[in-house]
């Protein structure tokens, strides 16, 4: 395929063409997990990896999680991509196949709850030094980089603040203490934002989310240069946390529509996040795509939409929280984002469950915040919905 394929093209298209038999049109769920060669010779070269081609699921990966594999390299402009059965499991496998004890990791206090407990806990264990920096001091970054980094670890924008980081600042000076920088990419989306053309060198997501974009398929990918995924590639099959046949099948389809879902995404994100600001019962809506966000700069400069994410801080604080959320008709309550509905959640049960009450406040989290991860319905409903349940 051309190399100067748009995204809303490359989500349809990428990665499809060798794992289909017969032209046939879909990329089909194939359930086998392996695979044999008629002769021993050319079974060794595929098993070696001199040779391209299946064998065994958790290894080489499975015909239609490849596909995937090729879709989310080519939308993140990738060289290569791994997947993974989860976005923790594409996190942790790539940490923990990137670090060894005594190694050094520069990361932000606000990500992901699951991530967080990864940095303050997992990786130390294993004789990681982990540093979490201010997440928008950029300054610290730098001096907590100047002391020594193997790598630098990005979340932008966060859960469930929607902080933003400045990922060309931030990646320019992990290159020149010879760090590798990550990024997940989860909230933004390849279609709104593009880490490695701003220096990063890995690029990962929980594909449960928006590329999957249903809630029905869990999944992680990790995007980079071939010869760092082919280090996390064995790490994948070493340790085990490969994407099974349905879930890739479910998320190759869901990836599909990214690009018109998260157009729908970014606008109704907008639309709310503006009706939330105004209301009276509203102490602070937190959306990268309003002017007084205070990384708005920051994030126009970096992303093509503010994605379909905002947090907002009721007045009445928790309590109030206790009274809007079941209140709600036609938004949903779930513990995940990225879908095609509306869903409402609180850090307590979704971002920051394995936090406790004073973890979460100690990491700037309100007791009266709310993330809304804003579907595709018409925002028109939304709103009337969301009038009546804070009315
Ligand atoms: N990264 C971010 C930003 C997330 O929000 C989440 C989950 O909510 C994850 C990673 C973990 O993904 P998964 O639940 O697929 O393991």
């Amino acid at each position: 395929m051309s190399a100067n394929l748009h995204p809303a093209t490359i989500a349809v298209r990428a990665g499809e063409d060798s794992q289909r038999p017969h032209d046939v049109l879909a990329v089909p769920l194939q359930f086998g997990i392996a695979h044999g060669y008629p002769d021993v010779d050319s079974w060794e070269q595929v098993a070696r990896g001199d040779v391209p081609g299946p064998l065994y699921a958790r290894n080489t990966a499975h015909p239609t999680a490849l596909a995937l594999e090729g879709k989310l390299a080519a939308l993140e402009g990738a060289a290569a991509a791994v997947a993974f059965s989860s976005g923790m499991a594409a996190i942790s496998g790539t940490l923990m196949a990137l670090l060894r004890p005594g190694a050094r990791v520069v990361a932000g206090k606000d990500t992901y709850g699951g991530t967080h407990y990864l940095m303050q806990h997992t990786l130390p264990q294993w004789g990681v030094h982990v540093s979490l920096c201010d997440t928008t001091d950029a300054a610290a970054f730098e001096a907590a980089l100047a002391a020594g980094c193997d790598v630098l670890y990005l979340e932008s924008p966060t859960n469930p603040m929607l902080k933003v980081q400045d990922i060309l600042r931030l990646a320019a000076a992990a290159h020149a203490c010879g760090a590798i920088v990550v990024i997940d990419n989860t909230f933004a989306t390849p279609v709104n934002q593009q880490p490695l053309a701003l220096g990063a060198d890995l690029v990962l997501h929980s594909a449960t989310k928006f590329l999957g974009g249903h809630a029905d398929a869990m999944g992680g990918v990790v995007c980079g240069s071939t010869a760092l995924t082919d280090t996390i590639r064995h790490y994948r099959e070493i340790h085990g946390a490969c994407l099974d046949p349905m879930s890739a099948f479910l998320l190759l389809r869901g990836v599909k529509t990214l690009a018109l879902r998260m157009r729908q995404h970014n606008a109704n994100a907008q639309t709310l996040a503006e009706w939330l600001q105004q209301h009276p019962a509203v102490a602070r809506v937190n959306y990268p795509g309003l002017a007084d966000h205070p990384q708005h700069d920051i994030a126009a400069s970096q992303m093509s939409g503010f994605g379909g994410v905002l947090s907002f801080e009721l007045k009445g604080g928790l309590a109030a929280v206790h009274h809007v959320l079941p209140r709600c008709r036609l938004l949903l309550r779930a513990a995940t984002l990225g879908s095609v509905d509306t869903l409402l959640g609180v850090p307590s049960t979704t971002s920051h469950v394995e936090c406790t009450p004073e973890e979460r406040a100690a990491l700037g989290i309100p007791g009266g915040l709310v993330r809304c991860s804003v579907g595709i319905e018409d925002s028109r409903d939304l709103i009337a919905d969301l009038a009546q349940a804070l009315a």
